[in-house]
């Protein structure tokens, strides 16, 4: 069988000392730094394309992004500095404080973290966010400065943020991680670059990329891992796995007993996944609204397209994005795109009500991909910042966890997962 390799060479011979699973910003940053090193790497990569959440589709004669989309805080994140390198020209984004500006609010920096200083409810291990926001609301609902249109507005932003419902997001735990500072910055060229960037410094150092080639297993083999992919096994002392949380929880991969300790299997299992889709829509016709960001009190957080995110200066295109999130997201996953966009226009037209039906759309469902299950990882109640640790850290059989949902820093970003490669092929040199 004749594997589609993106690097060169051909996948017979055994000596690999890593092989990486996955071919998402973090294996490709992994490998990248391992075979840099001079270790010789393969990288396993089950769908027929680089990049993972990183995902981006020019059918449109534009990158739209159907994954990650900024850049967050580029001061001190370490994606941006390589995404500069990869051409990707980053751009500050538009959305700016004109969605806080239109909810009245008068400081348009004022974000999550600042509502919290101001709000601080008490955070409690193991209660659900729903329950700490209620009862803080409660306390000081007949308090004057109370803004409940304020607390609306960010209530419905966590789910967007996190891809959860506040009763499934940890009230202790939710926001963890370290603040990254400065306004967040778009790909001009497509983010796509960025992992090709890495996938091309992989190559150039020797290591072997190859696509379709979902692996299956990973197995004991005396004092090295196997790895089983496409009817092949392959075999190296260092096994990096980069496999969404989404597909660990599924068992859809088999781990033979013991290669998991007890604390990274009780993590699979503490954290969840959440989940953010988009709907990308295009009309041909000039629109009747303003740049930026849009939403209404009028629509519900759990209504498709409650938020969406207006791009004409971005793109030169009469193009809008529409995001669904949480328990939204969940009802529309599976459905037709002509169901997502029928539920995304119902929600725009409450605010533009003479908005016409678009030309042309484009719908992710990243819970249905069965290489992802999901959008990405987050607190659920009951789990702890211990967990991402305990997957950090390399397992006694020698097995070495990277993704972003093993990133303690930066969680469910692309800086998070690309730290957690570098960590990864870290421990591997050791
Ligand atoms: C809609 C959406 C919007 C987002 N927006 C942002 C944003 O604006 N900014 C930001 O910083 N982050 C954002 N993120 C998060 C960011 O995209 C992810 O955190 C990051 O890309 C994850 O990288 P990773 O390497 O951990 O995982 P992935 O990119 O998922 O890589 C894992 C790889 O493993 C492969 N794989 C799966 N199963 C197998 C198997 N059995 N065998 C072999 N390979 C397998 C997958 O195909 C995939 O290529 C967003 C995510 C989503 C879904």
């Amino acid at each position: 069988m004749t594997l589609p390799l993106v690097g060169c060479g051909a996948i017979g011979e055994q000596g690999f000392d890593v092989i990486v699973i996955g071919a998402g910003i973090s294996g490709l940053a992994a490998a990248a730094t391992l075979a840099e090193e001079g270790a010789r790497v393969v990288v396993l990569e089950a769908s027929s394309r680089l990049g993972g959440r990183i995902r981006t589709d020019r059918a449109w004669g534009m990158p739209l992004e159907l994954g990650a989309q900024w850049i967050h805080g580029p001061e001190g994140n370490i994606a941006a500095e390589p995404a500069r390198k990869a051409g990707c020209d980053p751009s500050e984004s538009a959305d700016g404080g004109h969605w806080w500006r239109r909810h009245g609010v008068a400081d348009p920096m004022l974000n999550d973290r600042e509502w919290d200083r101001d709000c601080p409810y008490d955070r409690t291990p193991g209660m659900s966010l729903a329950v700490a926001k209620l009862l803080h609301e409660t306390k000081i609902k007949a308090e004057e400065g109370y803004f409940p249109m304020m607390a609306a507005v960010h209530r419905s932003q966590e789910v967007y943020e996190y891809g959860a419902e506040l009763d499934e997001l940890d009230s202790e735990f939710y926001d963890f991680g370290e603040e990254v500072k400065g306004n967040d910055l778009v790909l001009r060229g497509g983010y796509d670059l960025l992992p090709r960037l890495y996938a091309d410094r992989a190559k150039r150092a020797g290591a072997k990329v190859i696509l379709e080639s979902p692996v299956t297993a990973i197995r004991k083999g005396g004092r090295r891992l196997l790895v089983i992919s496409n009817g092949q096994e392959l075999s190296a002392p260092h096994v990096i796995c980069t496999l969404p949380l989404g597909v660990l929880q599924s068992g859809k991969v088999e781990f033979d007993s013991g290669l998991i300790g007890a604390p990274a299997q009780q993590a699979i299992q503490a954290l969840g996944m959440g989940l953010l889709d988009k709907v990308w829509l295009r009309w041909e016709t000039p629109l009747p609204m303003e740049p930026g960001w849009h939403s209404s009190q009028d629509i519900g957080a759990h209504d498709p397209g409650a938020e969406f995110f207006f791009a004409p200066d971005l793109t030169g295109n009469q193009v809008a994005l529409a995001f669904n999130a949480g328990k939204a997201a969940r009802s529309l996953a599976g459905r037709s795109s002509v169901e997502k966009v029928a539920g995304v226009m119902k929600s725009l037209r409450v605010m533009f009500p003479n908005l016409p039906e678009p030309s042309d759309a484009m719908c992710t469902d990243w819970l249905s991909d069965p290489f992802t299950l999901g959008g990405y990882s987050y607190y659920k109640v009951g789990s702890t910042p211990e967990n991402r640790w305990a997957l950090a850290e390399r397992q006694s059989s020698g097995l070495i966890f990277a993704g972003e949902h093993t990133d303690v820093d930066y969680p469910s970003t692309v800086h998070g997962a690309l730290a957690s490669g570098l960590r990864a092929a870290e421990i591997a040199l050791k």
